[in-house]
């Protein structure tokens, strides 16, 4: 179990208004339960559309393990977000996704959940599409000949998605609510403590703690 980190440390991180803080958290490392302590860079910008982000960025100088996160400075319910994909205009879309937030392809059935070494990023639903393709790929490379086929249909239904001849709702649930899809009709809701409590919120950093941005 990971102790926490003084609440005071972290709401001055939220506050800080400098471009960049390091610091040291006396923690062992997740990974490889080194003692000798985790570096945590902090990185407060203002995101284009989605208000003052500080980005977080824990390091184990001994075994190399990162973990990057986006905090909002606003705190937020755990939500879903969902766009229904249509047209080649929604590439560019932008999305934060942060380190707790599953992504489901929906009528494809592909999810990615956080896992531990769920790492978050600003990216657009192109990038997101590519994120998918690239284990789709590295998936077929030594599978049997069903699972090759199977990964060719899903991988030529995402190149219909990005040209908008196809359509397909990508949904973010996210129990921190960190998570964002910046489109007029991108449709957001809460969710309920029972489906958060389903999901998987990614490795429990103690800076990530959702009760603090509750
Ligand atoms: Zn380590």
């Amino acid at each position: 179990m990971i102790s926490r980190v003084s609440k005071v440390q972290r709401v001055a991180l939220l506050r800080t208004t400098e471009a960049k803080m390091e610091s040291t958290i006396e923690q062992p490392c997740p990974v490889c339960h080194s003692a000798s302590g985790l570096t945590m860079i902090a990185h407060t910008t203002e995101i284009p559309y989605f208000g003052e982000h500080t980005q977080l960025t824990v390091i184990c100088d001994s075994c190399g393990w990162k973990h990057t996160d986006y905090i909002p400075a606003e705190g937020r319910k755990p939500g879903s977000w969902s766009l229904q994909i249509d047209s080649a205009e929604h590439m560019s879309t932008r999305i934060v996704r942060s380190g707790s937030c599953t992504i489901r392809l929906v009528e494809l059935d592909l999810e990615a959940s956080p896992g531990g070494a769920s790492t978050g990023y600003v990216s657009n639903i192109e990038g997101v599409l590519m994120r998918f393709e690239e284990v789709i790929q590295t998936l077929q490379r030594d599978a049997e000949e069903d699972v090759v086929a199977k990964c060719a249909e899903l991988l030529a239904e995402l190149g219909r998605v990005r040209t908008g001849e196809s359509s397909l709702e990508l949904l973010l649930l996210d129990p921190l609510g960190h998570s964002q899809i910046l489109h007029d009709e991108a449709v957001t809701r809460e969710l309920s403590e029972e489906e958060a409590s389903t999901l998987d919120s990614g490795p429990m950093v103690p800076v990530f703690d959702s009760s603090d941005f509750a």
